[in-house]
């Protein structure tokens, strides 16, 4: 047998191992993600983060079977699982040691250079950050740090549009020695020139996640840059190219709707061939207006239907490669959802106004940064869990997936969504596998 992934040790020494004999009435636990390689089964427990392969020859021996079931891959008929979920999410918050460091996504601007139809923004103030509120806010980062490595999430509107606040609020802690590294969610058209010099090496910038609605002509269309530009796509690919020689992570964000979702794959491909052996770069489809930003009505379940399968055939083909990013198999903040319910990420709005979803750039706030000081039950609001579905019991994700009630973006689910999760999972861990193996990486029994 081989150990790609220990589990988790802080659920492992919560829940023991399991009692029993596997003979005696055992099934494959709801959370077992369990699949054919390589002349054997690789098994993946969503609820322990364990990951294991063995070889066909020795799947039935007694002392494998007995360690799939002290292991929880197999569970007693008897048990009902998501009850062990719900003692599991009562009990780590007691165990689970905070973490210290402390993550701000910083909205500088909500103004955009692209003029996207499906935008969540539209409709809103075109704020802009001045450079006082930045100096305000890097000072009570810098207050706040208590020697914590610092991540600042770059957010808008499109944060590139007002870079230079970025640079100020980076050049305090710089000076103050403040610990930090940052992440850009951005349209990429102007992480080029002397803001990606920057990004790289005032910012920290470590990862951006750049998003692209499809080939050069529809992207073209959909993104009506305000740039005099004949072809943006080729600038944010030669931008994609020029921050990933920088060393720079990029993670591919691909809007899929029924309209674009063939031109995604001609996009995928093509991404794939003009960026190959790029481990730096990876892809992740979304399916657009389901959930937040959505302002077109929501489709029927047989449109979802019909747009999930290519969506998982679009994932597919990214697996292959070696290139989908998505579901985290090791997650080791077991007790928050997001930055909305986790006790060290706070939202800080262009005008100085302090939230804690990135969705919310009008309303919503637990304070302001000249005050420093939280509503603590607007803080408490944002923690309240929404109710699962009773397909819930069902989904391989459930011990990974927290929903809260505020949450304009994850509050729904679906049987199409719960399907897409959980061959994303499934994807993500046989992805996951191959490299660990090419890398000679785990641990033989
Ligand atoms: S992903 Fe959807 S189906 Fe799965 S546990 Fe979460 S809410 Fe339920
Ligand atoms: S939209 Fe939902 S998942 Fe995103 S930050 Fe807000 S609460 Fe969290």
């Amino acid at each position: 047998m081989n150990t790609y992934y220990p589990g988790n040790p802080l659920i492992l020494k919560i829940l023991g191992t399991q009692k029993g004999n596997p003979d005696d009435c055992s099934h494959l636990s709801a959370y077992t993600v369990s699949q054919s390689v390589d002349g054997g089964k690789l098994f993946y427990n969503s609820l322990t983060q364990e990951m294991i392969w063995e070889a066909d020859s020795l799947l039935q021996t007694d002392s494998f079977r007995g360690y799939l079931y002290q292991h929880r891959f197999l569970v007693p008929d008897s048990l009902e699982e998501s009850r062990l979920v719900s003692q599991l999410r009562e009990l780590l918050p007691v165990f689970q040691r905070p973490s210290g460091s402390q993550c701000y996504t910083i909205m500088t601007t909500l103004d955009c250079n692209a003029r996207c139809y499906y935008c969540y923004e539209l409709g809103r103030a075109r704020v802009r950050m001045t450079e006082d509120t930045a100096r305000q806010i890097a000072a009570y980062i810098a207050d706040h740090a208590g020697g914590n490595k610092i991540v600042l999430r770059w957010f808008g509107g499109e944060p590139l549009y007002n870079s230079s606040v970025i640079s100020v609020i980076c050049s305090v802690l710089s000076e103050r020695g403040i610990p930090y590294e940052s992440v850009l969610i951005s349209n990429g058209y102007l992480l080029r020139g002397e803001i990606l010099s920057a990004a790289a090496d005032l910012w920290h910038l470590k990862q951006a996640q750049i998003t692209f609605d499809g080939t050069a002509p529809v992207y073209n269309r959909i993104k009506n840059y305000i740039h005099a530009d004949p072809n943006p796509f080729q600038t944010v690919l030669n931008n994609v190219k020029a921050a990933l020689s920088k060393n720079i992570r990029i993670s591919v964000r691909l809007n899929v709707s029924e309209e674009n979702l063939a031109d995604q794959f001609e996009l995928t491909k093509f991404l794939l061939k003009e960026l190959p052996e790029e481990r730096n770069c990876l892809i992740y489809p979304r399916m657009l207006f389901e959930y937040a930003g959505n302002k077109i009505s929501v489709r029927s379940k047989e449109a979802r239907r019909k747009l999930t399968s290519g969506l998982i055939e679009l994932m597919t083909l990214i697996a292959g490669h070696g290139r989908l990013d998505g579901i985290p198999l090791q997650k080791s903040d077991l007790t928050s959802s997001c930055i909305a319910d986790s006790d060290s990420a706070l939202v800080i709005t262009p005008d100085g106004n302090v939230g804690k979803c990135e969705h919310y750039s009008e309303s919503e706030f637990i304070g302001t940064i000249a005050d420093g000081v939280w509503d603590e039950q607007a803080v408490a609001a944002w923690k309240a869990p929404a109710p699962y579905y009773d397909f819930c019991s069902s989904c391989t994700y459930y011990p990974m997936c927290r929903r809260l009630r505020k949450c304009p973006e994850r509050f729904t689910c679906n049987e199409e969504q719960m399907a897409l999760t959980n061959a994303e999972l499934k994807l993500i861990v046989l992805q996951e596998y191959k490299k660990l193996r090419s890398r000679g990486t785990g641990t033989a029994d």
